[in-house]
């Protein structure tokens, strides 16, 4: 019998309305266990560890990505697979983080969620965590994980989770995968596309990078943005790097202040990284004239990544090895971007 290990850290799946407020928070794992009598009569034994309490993912930070990734790192060996209960607001967020964190990762580790809790009649919560738990158990022929990645099922489609972005408040299709096509899709029957599917070697040992830097923002350009803006946050004690959000193919006004307030910035040492305001696309400097400036300045090109992935390979970038934080954050390292 195979077994997968359910980490569970909250999110709406595990939430009830408060009586007095009238807003959805996290029960507890027990009123959560309740509702599913399925986890346990499936063919897969799963075993479960909870946050306590369970909480909503606007709390999520990097210290609880630590705390997931540990619980995988130390079960490693006595489960087949592992699922992530976590809520849809940062789950792109965290998803991506682990999949930096875990290098050389040979089982499949699925994060799910819901967006009507598990009490509610008309819920996807089972059918996304049933169906996940399936996917973090699924071998190929010769005993092997099909998609021994970190990943995020949700709805029907089985995505790379440093390719996704939360892009439904609405729709039980809340996470897309704008970049990448997704890994499997799940119908009457699940149809994964090994093809698709990022392989470490297995040989090699899984490694658990835990050491994040927040001294990070983003940074998105509009029209009208001025000067003082930029500076101040160019500025802000301590910042290391930023993700810099561009027009289209990675454009930037050319104003001569923005030039060299970004050059000034990097010579300061920040890393800055061009990624674009486009879900669909590549970052494609010297394209157009309007971005010539920001090459000069020493921005990289963060290609077709997410603001999600990106912000979380910086962050461990810096803190893991900060040497070669500027040298790595333009490599593709575990399939989070596409460089042509
Ligand atoms: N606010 C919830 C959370 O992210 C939303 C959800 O889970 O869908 O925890």
């Amino acid at each position: 019998m195979s077994k997968v290990l359910l980490i569970s850290t909250g999110g709406t799946i595990t939430m009830v309305r408060n009586e007095a407020t009238q807003a959805l928070a996290p029960a507890d794992i027990e009123t959560f266990k309740a509702f599913m009598p399925e986890l346990f009569a499936g063919s897969v034994h799963v075993d479960i560890q909870a946050f306590s309490p369970l909480i909503d993912s606007s709390d999520v930070n990097p210290e609880c990505w630590v705390r997931i990734a540990r619980m995988v790192y130390d079960h490693y060996d006595d489960y087949d697979g592992f699922v992530v209960l976590h809520g849809t607001d940062t789950m792109s967020y965290s998803a991506s983080a682990l999949s930096f964190m875990l290098q050389n990762l040979s089982k499949p580790v699925v994060f799910t969620g819901s967006q009507l809790p598990v009490g509610v009649l008309r819920s996807d919560a089972k059918e996304n965590l049933l169906t996940a738990i399936e996917i973090a158990a699924a071998k190929d022929d010769e005993g092997n994980a099909i998609v021994p990645e970190v990943t995020i099922y949700f709805e029907d489609r089985l995505f790379r989770a440093n390719r996704t972005t939360k892009r439904n408040a609405e729709h039980f299709s809340a996470f897309n995968s704008y970049n990448y096509p997704a890994l499997a899709k799940a119908g009457v029957h699940i149809t994964y596309q090994p093809h698709l599917v990022h392989y470490s070697d297995p040989k090699e040992p899984l490694i658990l990078h835990t050491s994040f830097d927040c001294n990070v923002a983003v940074l998105k350009l509009f029209p009208g943005i001025q000067q003082p803006v930029v500076r101040a946050l160019l500025h802000t004690r301590g910042l290391k790097g930023v993700v810099l959000e561009t027009f289209g193919a990675g454009n930037a006004p050319t104003d001569k202040w923005l030039y060299r307030e970004l050059k000034a910035a990097v010579d300061r040492g920040i890393i800055i990284v061009n990624k674009t305001q486009c879900n669909t696309g590549s970052v494609e400097m010297g394209l157009y004239a309007v971005s010539l400036n920001l090459m000069k300045a020493g921005v990289i090109s963060g290609y077709d990544i997410t603001t999600e992935a990106l912000l979380t390979k910086m962050m461990l970038l810096l803190g893991e090895n900060p040497e070669h934080a500027k040298e790595l954050i333009g490599q593709d390292l575990c399939g989070e971007m596409t460089i042509d």
